[in-house]
């Protein structure tokens, strides 16, 4: 699974576009295409995902057009102005692999069209940040500790209080 983010302002956007690709890897997309692409901000995400695991990566692109194009896999452009995501979400399932689209302040016009899906969460507009959550949480679920080889940290849950232990670097169970 991978996303895509299109009109990312850098400069403007670096916290959102931030917590966009920390949702993505937290509930299990393996990539994020950025457009344009922010070097410093795929840095810091790289940075994150060294402690805490697993193989995601930001990856700048140029143009968003080929990366749509490309895709081996049904592509779901999220909006307001979609289908409801229970309408589709059992032909998402069926996908091995699928590319998320998200916008940003502004959408190009074009993305409605050559996306396989327009696919809305609720009909008001709220973030990319939910959309992105609530549609993969759907399509896979939240992933569980297994998912996040390589680690140098983990969470402890805890009723109260933070605890974070040394990982083991295989991994821990899923
Ligand atoms: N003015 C933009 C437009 O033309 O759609 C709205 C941008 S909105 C601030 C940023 C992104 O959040 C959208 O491109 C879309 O991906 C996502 N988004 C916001 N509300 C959504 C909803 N109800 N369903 C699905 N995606 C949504």
């Amino acid at each position: 699974m991978a996303v895509l983010r299109v009109g990312h302002r850098a400069g403007r956007d670096p916290r959102l576009t931030t917590h966009l690709a920390l949702t993505a890897r937290a509930f299990g997309a393996e990539r994020m295409f950025l457009h344009p692409p922010d070097p410093e901000l795929a840095e810091r995400v790289r940075s994150v995902a060294e402690r805490w695991g697993g193989g995601f990566e930001v990856v700048g692109a140029d143009a968003w057009k080929p990366v749509v194009r490309d895709f081996p896999g049904p592509v779901v452009h999220l909006t307001m102005y979609g289908r409801p995501l229970r309408a589709v979400l059992p032909r998402l399932r069926l996908a091995g692999r699928l590319l998320v689209v998200v916008g940003g302040a502004k959408v190009p016009p074009d993305l409605y069209r050559v996306a396989t899906y327009n696919v809305a969460i609720g009909t008001q507009p709220h973030s990319e940040v939910a959309a992105l959550a609530v549609t993969l949480a759907e399509l896979r679920g939240i992933p569980g500790r297994g998912r996040w080889p390589g680690a140098r940290q983990r969470i402890v849950p805890s009723a109260r209080g933070k605890r974070v232990v040394p990982a083991r670097r295989t991994g821990g169970r899923p």
